[in-house]
């Protein structure tokens, strides 16, 4: 019972690296959120310029669904369900498992 390694907190590391993932991806979309007045800035620019918008436009578009799409492939280190997605809707701004309730970012201690 008393061994060095045992396999419950092997699974508790890779579940803490898996929610660490979590939380790096969901970072990634919101820093994408963040720049949104930078990126409106900037279509304002071109505008000035005279030039086309259409590309930073999509391009803008497709960082969006990237990490979207990258967001709701995440799964649950326990329960291996989509973490951010509940029957259709991603949504981001979730800090636990839509599935198992798995918070996202667990208590740093526990007082006791
Ligand atoms: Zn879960």
């Amino acid at each position: 019972m008393d061994q060095g390694s045992k396999p419950e907190q092997d699974e508790e590391l890779r579940k803490q690296k898996r929610l660490k993932e979590l939380r790096r991806a969901r970072n990634r979309l919101f820093v994408c959120f963040w720049t949104f007045p930078v990126y409106v800035l900037a279509v304002m620019q071109v505008l000035e310029t005279g030039n086309e918008t259409t590309l930073i436009m999509f391009a803008y578009m497709a960082l969006y669904a990237g990490f979207g799409a990258n967001l709701a492939t995440k799964r649950c280190p326990q329960c291996h369900e989509q973490y951010f997605v509940k029957s259709f809707f991603l949504n981001p701004f979730r800090s636990q498992c839509a599935h198992c309730a798995l918070a996202l970012k667990q208590e740093e201690s526990l007082g006791a």
